[in-house]
């Protein structure tokens, strides 16, 4: 019986590593995929296209899954929890120079110190209390910060009233001497994303701010063609996460 059973433990094992090497294989495919896509929309919405930069969302995915993609030569990524990032990031980050890492992810006030210690990037102000608690704690580190628009103006997201966001971007740089670098959007689920991407380009513009982060897996063309600087790509680079 015993025999038998490390028999097949041992079958499972050698199925698990089989499955392992091929959704390893197929992340780099994917990722290739993806930065040729890209180039082909940037050719394809040559008006209005600003070159945007990818953000490899890597939430939920394995420190070894993540290395593959910055062998590739990737260095910019998203995470939406300070803890998970922090657990991954500090030994990847010594490892691997240049990485860019941006928080996408709501961010708690009790956890914007940690926040400050692992992210380069902040894409998710959209409070007074967290403005204030990022001065008490920056020091002098060069982070940049993006202030979270609720674009579909949906009860259940994070981010500022459209209208709102030019007084919120204004206290900001003026009154809080914070460096705000763009806006950011999550458009409503069931909806075409066009209409939300040119909403927040546009806001963007009238702002004279450098940064559009939006669009994801599933309509990052469309955030592309409104002029997105950074897209943010996870499921189509690691596949879906569990
Ligand atoms: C998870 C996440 C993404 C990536 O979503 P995919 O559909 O997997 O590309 C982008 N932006 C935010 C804010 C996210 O939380």
């Amino acid at each position: 019986k015993g025999l038998q059973k490390n028999h097949s433990s041992g079958i499972l094992i050698f199925f698990n590593l089989y499955l392992n090497r091929w959704s390893m294989s197929k992340i780099i495919e994917n990722y290739k995929r993806i930065l040729i896509q890209i180039e082909r929309y940037n050719k394809e919405f040559l008006a209005t296209s600003k070159n945007p930069k990818l953000i490899a969302v890597s939430k939920t995915f394995s420190e070894d899954k993540i290395q593959l993609i910055i062998d590739q030569g990737q260095r910019i990524f998203g995470e939406n929890k300070v803890q998970e990032a922090t657990k991954k990031w500090v030994v990847l980050k010594k490892r691997n120079k240049k990485i860019e890492l941006h928080l996408i992810g709501p961010l708690q006030s009790n956890k914007v110190k940690e926040a400050l210690e692992i992210f380069d990037v902040i894409q998710t102000v959209d409070r007074e209390k967290i403005v204030k608690k990022i001065k008490d704690n920056l020091d002098n580190k060069e982070i940049k910060f993006f202030v979270q628009v609720n674009i579909g103006g949906e009860a259940q997201k994070n981010g500022l009233k459209i209208t709102e966001v030019e007084a919120f971007v204004k206290w900001c740089i003026n009154d809080m001497n914070l460096r705000v670098a763009g806006l950011m959007c999550i458009p409503p689920l069931d909806r075409e994303s066009s209409y939300y991407f040119n909403l927040l380009s546009n806001l963007k513009e009238k702002l004279k701010l450098e940064h559009a982060s939006m669009g994801m897996s599933n309509d990052f063309a469309k955030a592309i063609q409104f002029g997105a600087t950074y897209l943010r790509v996870g499921s189509a680079i690691f596949g879906n996460r569990s």
